[in-house]
């Protein structure tokens, strides 16, 4: 009986003043927040009350009529005790059912005991946008969304058993398709003649209610910025796959990308541009991972992947894509905007927990803004050595070309029949401060992935050019060969790279060979045929590098613009002793002479099969048998050596 004179008495007070906040009824009431807000709720859901928002306060009406529909059964009390609340609601109890019914605000209908539809109020016939006739006669299920069909079934089946249907949130279709949210109420009515029972139902329109629910929802799971998960979406869904994990032996990851210089992000770009900046880069996150992935923002500056997959790959290979997206700018307005980022990785085991995850990450996000916010840092104990390994590399390789780690090496390329050296091969070496010497066939796919290698590739090839130009002037007409990746040639403009530096060194072009692998021809024969026309009209010549080690046939040689073949060291190093080896160089030679290719035999490093390769008629020769590639100045003092020897 409390509860009941409480929702008299909220009633009175939204009479007294619609503004009423809750607080104040609370203490009216002599309850807590949280008990007025459900009152409020039940009056609002039972139709006794509508909410209507002004700004950020709701304000609260009795309903229009102040008539107020005399529940049947268990509600029976709580109808009695609104209509003794006079003048606030006006007793309806002497009204009769046929006006009340007629006028309520409160969609209303009876159902026979046959379960069709015996009389709708106006009120109903606004709710499912339907004239009176349509709806007579027919089954309540017609007009129930089809999900929520089953549940009508059982709500009757449950008032027929006498228990209370109330506040029940179903949907309604209207008769344009769309549906209405509504509380549905429904009690037993004995018939008039009191042979039959009927269902009477009121269900009251709640569809902006939900629809805030909705948004409560969003709130709660969602960055409202940049419609992310949040950081309770994103735990949930973490934990849900993990326990998936187990089950599936996926393998689960979180990577934590953290922006450097949030504030000074918003302070130099201003609130409005800074958010449209967070939005691109919730967009850019979300496009660079993958299907299976989730991207949340867990704070401000602080977002986070949630990885997971069969090889336990994933995290990493998306967190270095994400690392490589980043790099480009966002374009914001007429304002192209760099973000600095810091990437975590860990990588799940058996036993871990959600925000151990989590924090392993961040941790490892913090130790890559430690080393300048720019890497890529995996947790240790996750993940094997090899993927740490790859992140050092890749931690190492950005600053690797502007800390003048790396230089250029040079190794001899002879005339076999003169002994001459007539060129020199040029050879990337990156020689960290910790690590010591990387090769080339570790850092140059890698320095690939990340974009790298057009910035390094022109390094190398003005380096090599101004080698040329030194051993110019110490006497020797050499031509200097520089390997080309694929990459570079499908994402630099080569043709002008090279042009601008034969310029700036001022040598022609035919000083310079430019050594590509076979799997640039597989890349695209007609973008490299153009290309290499072009780079022929410089002078330049072109070499297809470890020759016999790709798919090119012999035969597609004769349609490609190249000048030479390099053989590759492998089949070198059995010549003579595996007869396969030995027929194979000899064919490749035999060709090449046909299509009138020069050829290099790579890798030599014994006497006998530089001879073997000299009855071959092989032209040019280059290996430890000769010399090692070493730096510069090294070349040089071996340049003159060789002169003085021969002079
Ligand atoms: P490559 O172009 O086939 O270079 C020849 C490789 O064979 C070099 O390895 C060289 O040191 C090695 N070599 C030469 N003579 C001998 C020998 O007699 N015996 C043995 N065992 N090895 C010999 P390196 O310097 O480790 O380079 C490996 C690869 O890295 C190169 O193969 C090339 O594909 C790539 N590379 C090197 N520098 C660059 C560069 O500036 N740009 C690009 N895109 N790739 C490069
Ligand atoms: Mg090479
Ligand atoms: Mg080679």
């Amino acid at each position: 009986m409390q509860l009941l004179s409480n929702y008299g008495s909220a009633l009175l007070l939204i009479a007294n003043d619609p503004h009423i906040r809750i607080r104040e009824m609370a203490a009216s009431l002599g309850v807590s927040e949280r008990s007025a807000h459900s009152i409020v709720a039940d009056l609002e859901r039972s139709g006794y009350l509508a909410r209507r928002r002004e700004g950020r306060r709701n304000s609260y009406t009795l309903a229009p009529t102040r008539e107020v529909v005399m529940p049947a059964g268990p509600e029976r009390n709580l109808g009695t005790f609104l209509g003794a609340l006079s003048p606030v609601c006006a007793p309806t109890v002497e009204s009769s059912f046929d006006d009340v019914f007629a006028a309520s605000w409160i969609p209303t209908a009876v159902i026979g005991g046959d379960g069709l539809v015996r009389r709708v109020n106006a009120a109903a016939c606004a709710l499912l946008a339907r004239p009176e006739r349509e709806l007579l006669a027919r089954s309540w299920s017609d007009f129930t969304l089809a999900e929520d069909v089953e549940q009508w079934r059982e709500t009757v089946l449950d008032v027929l058993n006498g228990r209370e249907v109330r506040f029940a949130q179903r949907r309604l279709v209207r008769s344009d398709g769309s549906h209405v949210w509504v509380s549905l109420n429904v009690s037993m009515e004995p018939t008039s003649d009191g042979t039959s029972v009927n269902l009477l139902i009121h269900v009251p329109d709640i569809t902006d209610q939900k629809r805030l629910e909705e948004q409560v929802d969003s709130f709660n799971f969602y960055d409202a910025l940049t419609g992310l998960a949040n950081r309770t979406l994103l735990r949930e869904r973490l934990a849900e796959t993990l326990v998936d994990a187990r089950a599936t032996g996926l393998t689960v990851g979180v990577i934590t990308l953290r922006l450097e210089h949030f504030r000074h992000l918003y302070a130099t770009l201003g609130d409005n541009r800074a958010d449209e900046l967070m939005r691109r880069v919730a967009i850019r996150l979300a496009t660079t991972i993958g299907e299976r992935d989730i991207a949340g923002r867990l704070s401000d500056d602080v977002f986070a992947v949630q990885c997971c997959d069969l090889s336990g790959d994933e995290s990493g290979v998306v967190a270095q894509s994400l690392w490589h997206a980043f790099r480009a700018p966002f374009v914001i307005g007429e304002r192209q905007v760099s973000v600095a980022v810091s990437i975590g990785v860990t990588v799940a085991t058996s036993g871990s927990e959600v925000d151990q995850l989590l924090r392993d990450s961040a941790v490892a996000a913090d130790r890559a803004h430690d080393h300048g916010g720019k890497l890529v840092v995996f947790s240790d104990a996750a993940l094997g050595r090899t993927a740490q390994r790859r992140s050092d590399l890749i931690a190492g390789l950005f600053s690797a070309l502007s800390g003048g780690e790396l230089s250029v090496h040079f190794q001899p390329i002879v005339e076999i029949s003169s002994s001459r050296i007539i060129g020199a091969e040029a050879l990337l070496r990156w020689r960290h401060p910790e690590w010591g010497d990387v090769g080339p066939a570790e850092f140059i796919p890698l320095a690939e992935e990340l974009g790298l290698i057009g910035e390094m590739g022109e390094w190398v090839l003005r380096e090599a050019l101004a080698q040329v130009a030194r051993w110019d002037a110490l006497g020797a007409t050499l031509y200097v060969a520089v390997n080309v990746s694929v990459q570079q040639v499908l994402t630099t403009d080569l043709v002008s790279v090279v042009s601008r530096a034969l310029e700036d060194t001022d040598l022609p072009g035919t000083r310079l060979v430019l050594e590509l692998t076979e799997s640039v021809l597989m890349e695209d024969e007609r973008f490299f045929s153009s290309i290499a026309t072009e780079l022929k009209e410089l002078g330049v010549s072109l070499a297809i590098d470890d020759f016999g080690t790709g798919f090119s046939s012999l035969g597609r040689l004769r349609d490609l613009p190249v000048d030479e073949l390099k053989i590759d060291r492998g089949f070198i190093r059995g010549l003579g002793i595996d007869s396969r080896d030995s027929t194979l160089v000899e064919t490749i030679i035999a060709m090449a002479r046909s299509l009138r290719l020069s050829v290099t035999a790579e890798g030599i490093e014994t006497e006998s099969q530089l001879d073997y390769l000299r009855t071959l008629d092989c032209q040019r020769g280059q290996g430890y048998l000769f010399g090692r590639p070493v730096d510069g100045q090294s070349f040089e003092r071996l340049l003159t050596e060789r002169t003085s020897a021969v002079a």
